[in-house]
């Protein structure tokens, strides 16, 4: 593998996907935006301070932890969990949140909006604005409001205001089209803080390079325990952003496999087909018409029929596999790693697990697995009660 797969060949590009297909007004807000982004993501003051709140308010870096009985269960590869799930808010989110909002400050903005599925990122967002003194309004879908009504309140709690969007399904998808015509309404006061790898140009460059921290962290931490690069490295894909943050510095070893786990009910890499959502081009669930389809996903943070761009170029390349998981194998997974290891995962995370699960036996007990455990199931386990009744 060459470097060319983590080298757009047009800034914003990923092979034909990605670009910035958006309002005349708002393309001067990204350009602001991207020049902000190049300026600052290489200043050694502001990289310091973003690692001081990684460190010391996220609580990176956080543990590669060794799934001991679970690999003992299964009878196959050694099964490591890297453990976004410990990080504060409960999820990856927070590594981008704390980043973007870092370069909002830095471009003089005083308001923060944002889109949210499960609500992770809304809390997320919330979060990283009580602590940066900004006030913030949160979309989300009527849909997901009622099914995370928790997090609606923590989000209140934490000073947000949540602004629920019951059209077109009442899902993420309706949250980001609320949040676009805030943008394209208050740009000059706004920041658009985006919580996946998805959206126009510079978004997904922007979130690849603050989740990508995962991926530095896991391969130092797992030569130091193995020696050596894991086979594969398992994440599961709504959005793309805990997927790419899990595979970015392991693009270039060739010898391992990155595999992302999406449900079979939004199965956007395996389904779709190429199209402009949201401002960029990338594999979207569509109808005859072209229209986005609906998911219905049991993890709220999955359920968007649009992919990242990049992950729709690793997958075209061959670089990265992409398969699918069901629902009963999710909460079969959700039990399995609460009761071999203790640990809950979120039911986004528990889709990475199933195909673990499937994966590890037919591997080598000298084989490696990392599986990116993107966040913890608290959120969810009121909802997956009410399943298995
Ligand atoms: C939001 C979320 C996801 C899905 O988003 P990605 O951008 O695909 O990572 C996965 N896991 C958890 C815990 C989430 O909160």
């Amino acid at each position: 593998m060459t470097q060319e797969f983590t080298q757009p060949n047009k800034p914003g590009y990923f092979g034909e996907f990605g670009g910035s297909f958006v309002p005349e007004q708002l393309q001067s807000v990204l350009k602001r935006l991207e020049d902000a982004f190049y300026t600052y993501k290489d200043d050694p003051s502001f990289i310091e301070e973003y690692q001081y709140y990684l460190r010391e308010y996220v609580g990176r870096e956080n543990p590669l932890t060794y799934a001991e009985r679970l690999t003992k269960k299964l009878g196959g590869a050694r099964i490591y969990l890297k453990r976004e799930d410990l990080n504060h808010t409960g999820a990856h989110k927070i590594n981008n949140t704390v980043g973007q909002i870092l370069l909002a400050k830095k471009m003089g903005a005083h308001r923060v909006i944002a889109e949210t599925g499960a609500g992770q990122h809304g809390v997320a967002t919330a979060t990283a604005c009580a602590m940066m003194n900004m006030e913030c309004t949160i979309y989300m879908g009527a849909e997901d409001v009622r099914r995370q009504e928790l997090n609606v309140f923590r989000m209140e709690l934490l000073g947000a205001k949540v602004v629920s969007v019951a059209t077109g399904g009442g899902r993420l998808k309706a949250a980001v089209d609320e949040a676009l015509n805030d943008l394209v309404k208050n740009y000059e006061s706004t920041f658009y803080l985006l919580g996946s790898a998805v959206g126009p140009h510079p978004y997904p460059t922007i979130v690849h390079h603050f989740q990508s921290v995962i991926s530095e962290e896991s391969k130092r931490q797992v030569m130091e325990r193995e020696g050596r690069l894991p086979d594969a490295v398992v994440a599961c894909v709504g959005g793309g952003s805990n997927a790419i943050g899990a595979f970015s510095a392991y693009v270039n070893d060739e010898s391992v496999r990155l595999i992302g786990v999406e449900p079979v009910e939004a199965a956007t890499l395996t389904k779709g087909k190429p199209a402009v959502l949201h401002g960029f081009q990338s594999l979207c669930l569509q109808d005859e018409e072209g229209n986005p389809l609906p998911t219905d996903s049991i993890a709220a943070g999955l359920d968007y029929p649009g992919v990242g761009p990049e992950h729709s170029y690793l997958k075209q390349t061959g670089r990265a596999e992409y398969v699918t998981i069901t629902k009963q194998q999710v909460l079969d997974a959700f039990q399995e790693l609460s009761k071999t290891e203790g640990i809950i995962p979120a039911l986004e995370s528990a889709h990475a697990v199933a195909h673990t699960v499937k994966l590890a036996p037919a591997l080598g007990e000298n084989d490696i697995i990392v599986v990116n455990l993107s966040g913890r199931g608290d959120k969810d386990v009121a909802e997956v009660k009410k399943m298995l009744e």
